[in-house]
């Protein structure tokens, strides 16, 4: 931004440069704090059925809470993480909650799943614990497909010699895999078969502006098919009306998550949500 009664626009690029550098430092200050004192919360947002709107899987979704700031959403934060490597304790974290979680929901019901997100970084860090996830899924004694890996596109187009070990390993252990975000990427449907994808989310900014008849819809329509052909599961992601749902259901797509259906909750009102089985829709 140029300021008003700026004359020279590169000493304000440059003082605008030095505030970025003290706020980014001082998150990462605040970050290192928080890690120590395990601000961090697991918030999950079911994913229903579309044809039943039953709750069979969630999303984990981690939240940072901060003692003045409040509740703070994971876009602020979770790509300086992945810079310094946070990432990895924070990942750490999101597993053991999500396995918890999910072992206390198989308890009283079969055929639950939860979902979290798995950041490159973490799949190519060799200390990011991710090589102790099988023996904690062992131990907790749930089935592995409880948890489903969350990746993105990016990480398809140009894997490294570890993280495909790393997904490879995962996905032999009896752990399933979503591509995260689909259609924002350059991912080649070849690596949707080779890395055994069991599940495609579609983008919420396809979802966004599906009409009847839009290019957005028969976009979707086609993704779908695809995936469908190739032994996919779709989830549509970011539902937030009664029309988008419809829509969706009427061009096959097997699960949605949406504001419609559920905001991302506390465990607690989360585990209060999945004992009815079914959500209801939210008023539009
Ligand atoms: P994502 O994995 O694509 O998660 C979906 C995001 O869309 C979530 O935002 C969710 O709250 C939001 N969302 C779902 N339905 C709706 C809707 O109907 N309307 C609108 N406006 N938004 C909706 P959130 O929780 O802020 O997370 C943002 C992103 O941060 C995630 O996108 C994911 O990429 C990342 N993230 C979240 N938790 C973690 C984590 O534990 N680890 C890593 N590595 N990344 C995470
Ligand atoms: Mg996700
Ligand atoms: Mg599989
Ligand atoms: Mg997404």
């Amino acid at each position: 931004k140029v300021k008003a009664n700026g004359r020279n626009g590169f000493e304000f690029f440059s003082s605008d440069m030095r505030e970025h550098a003290q706020a980014r430092m001082q998150l990462l200050k605040d970050l290192r704090s928080a890690i120590e004192l395990k601000q961090f919360e697991l918030y999950y947002q079911p994913i229903v059925s579309l044809n039943d709107l039953s709750i069979h899987k969630a999303e984990g979704l981690i939240r940072w809470q901060h003692p003045e700031k409040g509740l703070i959403s994971p876009i602020h934060f979770i790509q300086l993480a992945e810079e310094t490597r946070h990432i990895n304790a924070l990942g750490q974290f999101v597993f053991c909650e999500a396995l918890q979680t999910v072992k206390e929901i198989l308890g009283t019901r079969s055929n639950f799943q939860i979902s979290i997100n798995v950041s490159p970084v973490q799949l190519s860090s060799s200390d990011s614990g991710i090589d102790d996830w099988h023996d904690m899924l062992s131990a907790a004694d749930i089935p592995a497909s409880a948890i489903v890996a969350e990746i993105t596109e990016g990480l398809m187009v140009n894997p490294g010699a570890l993280t495909q070990k790393r997904l490879k390993a995962l996905v032999k252990s009896g752990m399933q895999l979503a591509l995260d975000d689909f259609g924002t990427g350059y991912s080649s449907l070849a690596y949707l078969q080779e890395m055994d994808t069991d599940y495609l989310k579609i983008d919420k900014r396809f979802v966004d502006n599906i009409k009847a008849n839009s290019q957005e819809l028969a976009l979707c329509e086609a993704i779908i098919v695809m995936a469908h052909q190739l032994g996919l599961k779709v989830i549509a992601e970011g539902i937030e009306t009664t029309e988008q749902m419809k829509l969706l259901l009427a061009a096959g797509c097997d699960f949605g998550q949406g504001y419609l259906f559920s905001k991302p909750l506390s465990k607690q009102n989360f585990m209060n949500l999945v004992s009815q089985k079914t959500v209801v829709l939210a008023n539009e």
